[in-house]
């Protein structure tokens, strides 16, 4: 026997945390990072935060799970939180962000088909999309490496490219169902959506009767700065799926609509035994006591700045490995002028600091959102000392 006991289907590190703290990892070996990685902007108060860990350890003792076959306060409320925090009237709770994704995919499809027009299944999507990495959230995005071996894909959806909204208009036809899009790209490299662009779909949606479904699952909560980065384009999306964030590091999604796009969202239509459960939602309750207030967002955006700020400055300093710096809150990719892996490889295990790769040659930066200044000056420290000790193939 020589597989593993877990799937090898990742590429995991030497890293091995046992234990967080705030804002630092404690690995096995007794190492301790700085993480500005947050599990892939999911633990955005940190490790070991009083609020989230005091919330689910009381609902632990009181109710952990009944079934959706009973009626929930608990959902109730969250779902009540979020709608008076959103463009949404309604919510669906899922356990993941592709979960959320397929209910989005779902409830846009839905919308057509509960008004008879069963030929409108197909969304239009956009190269270097990340949705998840069930069936139909792979079916949704171009990326043929997540393809490979798990062929055939779902129909109904089309690619066209990013941010060019002339490709877009041109792709609607008969069987358009709507756009699927996530209004900054994250796993494709922090691509932030012009504003032309979304809100050239939302015209195109409105003229042609199309749903705008936004994959919000790693920009939203706050991490761009905003509750939802739809905000800052002064659109109103008619399905936006979120997960991520929300749960602090608890497995936890929601699919989120106004009460036009849900119309075809009826009894027995959807369901998930753990969605929405009591444990869930009281982990979303903390993030969103801590987070959906101005007064956080309005410092996450100054941090973001700060933080963007002295980024830009740096990097005048190695013009050879650094391209440029982009983003918005604390969503944050620094584009490399060469393979970012090695770099993130190089600052995790000679430096102790942790940051995520992605599309486009990008380093993702990725801070809870509870750092202060002095986790900022650890961050330009650590990268700093990295730049200088790099030795990237290829570059003199
Ligand atoms: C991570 C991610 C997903 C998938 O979320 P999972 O919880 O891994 O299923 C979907 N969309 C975007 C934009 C993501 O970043």
């Amino acid at each position: 026997m020589s597989i593993t006991p877990l799937m090898p289907v990742y590429p995991r590190c030497g890293v091995r945390p046992v234990r967080g703290e705030h804002c630092h990892l404690i690995s096995e070996d007794g190492r301790r990072f700085l993480d500005f990685a947050s599990g892939i902007a999911v633990n955005l108060l940190g490790h070991s935060h009083d609020g989230l860990v005091g919330a689910i350890q009381k609902q632990a003792e009181t109710l952990m799970h009944v079934s959706n076959l009973y009626g929930s306060p608990q959902g109730e409320a969250i779902a009540q939180r979020l709608v008076d925090l959103t463009f949404a009237d309604t919510v669906f709770f899922t356990n993941s962000g592709a979960e959320a994704v397929e209910c989005a995919i779902k409830t846009a499809r839905a919308y057509h088909q509960h008004a008879g027009n069963t030929e409108k299944y197909e969304l239009i999507t956009f190269s270097n999309a990340f949705h998840g990495r069930t069936m139909g959230t792979i079916s949704a995005s171009n990326q043929e490496k997540m393809h490979k071996g798990f062929l055939p894909l779902l129909p109904g959806f089309k690619y066209v490219e990013f941010d060019d909204l002339e490709a877009a208009k041109a792709a609607i036809g008969p069987n358009t169902a709507g756009f699927l899009v996530e209004p900054i790209q994250g796993e494709g490299g922090i691509r932030i959506a012009s504003q032309a662009f979304l809100e050239g779909l939302r015209a195109l949606c409105d003229e042609h009767d199309l749903m705008l479904v936004l994959d919000e699952v790693q920009s939203g909560v706050g991490r761009a700065g905003t509750l939802y980065a739809y905000e800052q384009y002064g659109i109103v999306p008619d399905v936006v799926a979120t997960a991520k964030g929300i749960g602090g590091g608890f497995p936890v999604g929601a699919c989120l609509a106004t009460e036009k796009a849900a119309r075809g969202m009826v009894v027995g239509t959807h369901g998930s035994t753990y969605g929405g459960n009591p444990f869930a939602m009281a982990a979303i309750g903390a993030v969103l006591d801590a987070v959906a207030n101005e007064e956080f967002l309005a410092d996450v955006r100054a941090k973001g700045e700060r933080l963007m700020a002295r980024l830009e400055q740096f990097i005048g300093n190695y013009p050879e490995l650094f391209d440029s710096v982009r983003g918005k809150g604390l969503f944050i990719g620094l584009k490399m002028k060469v393979e970012p892996r090695a770099f993130v490889a190089h600052m995790r295990d000679n430096h102790q600091l942790l940051t995520v790769s992605a599309g486009d040659n990008v380093v993702r930066v990725l801070p809870p959102l509870v750092i202060d200044d002095s986790h900022m000056d650890e961050f330009m420290e650590k990268l700093s000392a990295a730049a200088a000790s790099y030795q990237p193939e290829g570059v003199a």
